[in-house]
């Protein structure tokens, strides 16, 4: 499993780094949200990690611009905590949405469970991708 962790905050990023370690799950970390952009081809994560306030565009932008292209879970990590920002991140794609401060345990099940989720959906999705790539 891996994981792509897009947030800008180093103590934030290094907590949830910590936690995934813990859990056995591999992790790359970027800081804006073009590096998160990048790292999505390269990195091919099975769920990103995703921060709102970014340095160079706002989060709900990035997921956006992923589900664009891929249906790889996202969860956003945020600190607001409006109904509108949640509303419109999930519109945009997101699969769950953490409020900071968090808990990193309820972070690292929400986690599992929208991998379960997306395992559970995935077969259909397999064939699909096979019947493009041909
Ligand atoms: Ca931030």
């Amino acid at each position: 499993m891996r994981v792509l962790v897009v947030e800008d905050d180093a103590s934030v990023a290094d907590g949830i780094l910590d936690g995934l370690a813990q859990a056995n799950v591999d992790a790359l970390h970027v800081s804006t949200g073009q590096g998160g952009l990048d790292a999505l081809s390269s990195y091919q994560p099975d769920l990103v990690l995703l921060d709102l306030g970014l340095p160079d565009m706002d989060g709900t932008e990035v997921c956006r611009r992923i589900r664009a292209v891929s249906q790889t879970p996202i969860i956003v990590v945020s600190a607001r905590d409006d109904e509108f920002d949640r509303v419109v991140a999930l519109e945009m794609g997101a699969d769950d949405y953490v409020v900071k401060p968090f808990s990193l345990e309820e972070l690292i099940a929400r986690v599992r469970a929208v991998l379960r989720r997306t395992r559970a959906a995935g077969e259909e999705g397999r064939r699909r991708l096979v019947f493009e790539d041909l």
